[in-house]
This record gives structure tokens, sequence and C-alpha cells, in this order.
């Protein structure tokens, strides 16, 4: 077992790790960066602070560098050439993994919007399925590296697909295997299997991970030689990102990396894996066409959703009679669009999604390090 990274600005539980100060000592060096984990560049600089837990200014995890949060921090640097921002020091993978390996148990917050199996998920993930059936050109081997409640897996498994999950939570592996999804309950390092898979998605995975470039060549040894990713994560790089600033929603405890689309360029490439398309997860669709259209859509809820934040939301703050009606018309279905999804901030789409063709692989040389027996 590595040393845990320990310094003040880490999560209390491994704060109390710490020991005696001798072993503070060497850890606080233990993790510290001085050169961009994905391009290698030395130009790293402090950009600001995210908090652990839910504490900061403007209900934000964020804090600016100059302030000192009266609660454990990250300090997160970023790159000057490709743009990554990420904890320094950096947790360790120990660290990362025990995060995820001692959640036994998911929440209300989770059940409500991870698990519930509500019709409009079965919807979409249906789509989002036959999107990478398309993908594809027919099914196949797919693999899914973090798919908590398995919505997608199960879509896809319906379509014909041969599935197989990682998943390092183990309050989401109850759940896949209560649904019959065969699943390694672990890490990527860790997983095995016979036969090689055709495609392997990662949709918010990217921004979790310890070692996202070893990840992906862990994954381009599983494909097939034309085999392909398809990977979804945070755009730190995005209008939604820039507009929102230290309110921005995915700048939390739980991420490791916030990406943007230069560094997965440069991730995909020293992994060895060709991009074939960059989009947004809000408009992806293999067929450019009707990607186009897709995004098209999508630009005009935009502007019919800001021009409701700007004429509507304030009418119903006002009058008394505007806010019976929206809370109350067809049960509160009208509030809820109004306040929740107009409120969402990825309507400005800050995920980026990318696919990537593997550049071939011999199969069966150089296979990965092998610790656990999977079950799949
Ligand atoms: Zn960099």
């Amino acid at each position: 077992m590595r040393r845990s990274t320990m310094s003040r600005s880490i999560h209390p539980d491994f704060w109390r790790k710490a020991g005696d100060s001798k072993v503070r000592e060497i850890a606080r060096c233990y993790g510290r960066v001085s050169r961009c984990r994905i391009c290698g560049s030395l130009e790293l600089a402090p950009k600001f602070r995210v908090a652990f837990p839910d504490f900061g200014p403007n209900a934000s995890h964020a804090w600016p560098i100059g302030l000192e949060p009266p609660v454990p921090y990250w300090n997160i640097y970023g790159c000057g050439r490709c743009g990554v921002h990420f904890p320094n020091p950096m947790p360790t993978a120990d660290e990362v993994y025990e995060y995820y390996a001692n959640q036994q148990d998911y929440d209300e917050w989770e059940e409500a919007f991870y698990v519930a199996d509500t019709p409009d998920r079965q919807h979409y993930w249906s789509r989002f399925a036959e999107k990478l059936t398309r993908l594809n050109g027919g099914s196949g081997r797919l693999l899914e590296i973090g798919p908590a409640a398995g919505h997608l897996l199960h879509a896809a498994r319906e379509q014909g697909w041969s599935v197989v999950g990682i998943e390092a939570a183990p309050k989401f592996g109850k759940i896949l295997r209560r649904r019959g999804i065969p699943t390694h309950q672990g890490l990527l390092e860790t997983f095995s299997c016979k036969g090689q898979f055709d495609l392997i998605v990662m949709l918010d995975v990217l921004e979790h991970l310890n070692d996202p470039i070893g990840d992906l060549e862990r994954c381009r040894r599983l494909l097939t030689s034309n085999g392909r990713v398809v990977i979804a994560t945070c755009d730190i790089g995005s209008v939604a990102a820039r507009y929102y600033g230290l309110k921005w929603r995915q700048l939390v405890i739980s991420h490791t990396f916030y990406w943007t689309k230069a560094s997965i360029q440069v991730a995909l490439g020293r992994a060895e894996f060709d991009l074939v398309q960059l989009s947004s997860v809000r408009w992806w669709d293999p067929e450019r066409p009707l990607e186009r259209r897709q995004h098209r859509k999508e630009f005009g809820k935009l502007l019919v959703r800001k021009a409701v934040q700007l004429t509507w939301l304030p009418v119903t703050r006002r009058s008394r009679l505007a806010h019976t009606f929206q809370s109350t018309f067809r049960d509160g279905r009208l509030d809820y669009w109004m306040t929740h999804k107009l409120g969402d901030q990825t309507v400005m789409s800050d995920v980026v999604l990318a696919v990537a063709r593997s550049r071939g692989f011999a199969a069966g040389a150089d296979l990965p390090d092998h610790r656990a027996s999977p079950k799949v």
C-alpha cells in the first residue's frame, strides 16, 4: 500500500491516516506535481481551490486562490499549454480508489439522479445505445467503465449488445448484479477477460481518474484492432465553465482532472488513439447531418430558455397569481421545468464527447497487469 499524500489541503480522512509528523512530511512531497501529467509542460500555475465539504461563497465548492477556506481543500493548478486542471498535490491512486470503494449505499439524491429507472431515463439511454449501434455498424461487445446503475448497458443489451461493466463503487455494483449485468467490481487495472471489445464507453469517468493516460492505454489493449472509445467528460474550456467561473457546477472535490478539448486530444494521442469526433454530449450523433440538426435544436432551446429566464421567471417572482399557476399547472410539471430544467447549467453544454479509434494492438501481447480474477 502506497503512503497517502497528506497536507492541510487533503480530505480529512486522509489527514487522520497521516500518523506522525515525519510521515506527514514525507507524504507532503509525494503527490506534488511539477509537470503536467497530460502534456508534460512545466507551465503550471495555481488557479483556484475546491473545498471539502460543501462550503464556500455563493454556495459554491470553489474558492479564489487568495482566500484560505476554513475546511480542507484542494489547490487546483492549470496547465498553460493544454489547459487541463488538477489538484496539486495530486491524490494517490489508492486514495482515489478508496473514495469509491468505501461507498456502500447510495443516498436520496443518487436515487433520484442515477438509480431511478424512469421512462425519461429509459428513453434517453435507449437513444444513446442506438447511436452506439450506428457508430459500430451494428451491435457487438460493449464495455462500460463506471456504468453506475447500468441504464446504458441495460438499453444496449436490449439492442443485441453483449455487455460488461467495470464499477468501483459497491453501491452501484449491487444494482448492476441485481439487473443481471456482468460486472467487475473494482478497477480497470484489475480487469481481464477473454476476447476483446468493439466499443468501450466512459461517461463522466475521465475526470475521476488518477492515471487517465494509463487507463486509456489499458482500454486500447482491451479493444479489437479497429475498436473505439466513447468518452464524455467535463470541459473547463467550455463557454459554460467560463461563464459560471467559480460557480461552475463541475468544481467538486471528487474531480481529479478538469479537461479541455486540447488536453483530451493530447491524452488520446499519447494512449495511441486517433480522434474521430469531438462533440458535445448534448448533440453528438455519429452521423454528421443528424449531429448538425441536433446542434441547431439545442441552440434554439437555449435561446428559449434564456428568454423565459429574462421574462417569465421575474413575473412569477412578482405576481402571486403567476407563481400559483406555475406551481400547480399539471401537478407542478411547469414549476419543475421552469425552475429546475431552466436553471440547469448543462444547457450550455459543458460536457465534451470524444470518439476515438484504436491505432491497433497485437492481441495477447503486453497485456495489462491483472491483480484479480474477474467474474465475467
Ligand atoms: Zn498540459
